[in-house]
């Protein structure tokens, strides 16, 4: 949807009375100005946040390395400038990096303003380690404010289609390879974490999310599941370079 109708969207979710959930539901359920599917309507896209993380994120780059898989990597701005090395590998083994905020926070705690800034931030320290600018942008917690779609610009919002609860150690070790393998490859995006230290989630969740994911992707191999470049997300006629 072109940001027009987005930023049209936004401003009447927010006439109706709500900047936070009422903006978030209302996006959520037109599917106005987020991307959360591949433009071609098959295979899967990887997506990973909350990193970088000095101790997983280099085993899941082995890992996608192995199986010749790239994936977006929506990074804290704040992690990302302690571990600059981990962007230029993500970047030399050619995935993409987008902004997940710099401090974590949820947009619905944040003025326009703060928002603005938790982007541009995070930005700001992805092009200084990588020399590139970033195209895409994920609110921590899917949760958006009716600034967004202001603020964000030119960033593409990106969301997700599975979301499979692997911040918690008990998921990923009961439940995360049935989840993952119940994920049709219709354009699908899973959001999985590389980095366990937010609110909420178990720091050891990482490591226990990684043998499940490598079993999927020897799964998705042995059955010709298409992992996608993340690049898919979009189309050229939003005019994105990739
Ligand atoms: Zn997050």
């Amino acid at each position: 949807m072109k940001r027009g109708v987005w930023r049209a969207a936004a401003a009447t979710a927010f006439i109706c009375g709500s900047y936070t959930a009422g903006t978030t539901l209302f996006m959520r359920l037109t599917g106005a100005g987020i991307v959360r599917r591949a433009a071609a309507g098959t295979g899967i896209i990887l997506t990973f946040d909350d990193g970088p993380n000095p101790l997983y994120t280099p085993k899941l780059l082995d890992l996608l390395g192995e199986y010749g898989v790239k994936a977006i990597f929506f990074v804290v701005g704040r992690h990302a400038e302690q571990h600059p090395e981990l962007l230029r590998r993500m970047q030399r083994e050619g995935h993409l990096i987008g902004i997940h905020h710099y401090h974590h926070r949820s947009a619905w705690r944040l003025t326009p303003r703060q928002t603005k800034r938790e982007i541009r931030r995070t930005a700001a320290v992805i092009e200084r380690i990588t020399g590139n600018k970033p195209h895409f942008y994920r609110p921590p917690y899917g949760k958006l404010n009716a600034a967004v779609p202001f603020v964000s610009d030119p960033f593409i919002t990106v969301i997700w289609t599975h979301i499979l609860g692997d911040w918690k150690v008990r998921t990923c070790d009961r439940d995360l390879l049935g989840r993952m393998m119940a994920v049709p490859a219709d354009g699908s995006v899973v959001v999985l974490h590389d980095d366990g230290s937010n609110k909420g989630a178990d720091d050891a969740a990482p490591g226990h999310m990684l043998p499940v994911l490598r079993q999927y992707l020897g799964h998705c191999r042995e059955h010709g599941i298409e992992l996608l470049h993340p690049g898919s997300l979009v189309n050229d006629s939003r005019g994105v370079r990739i």
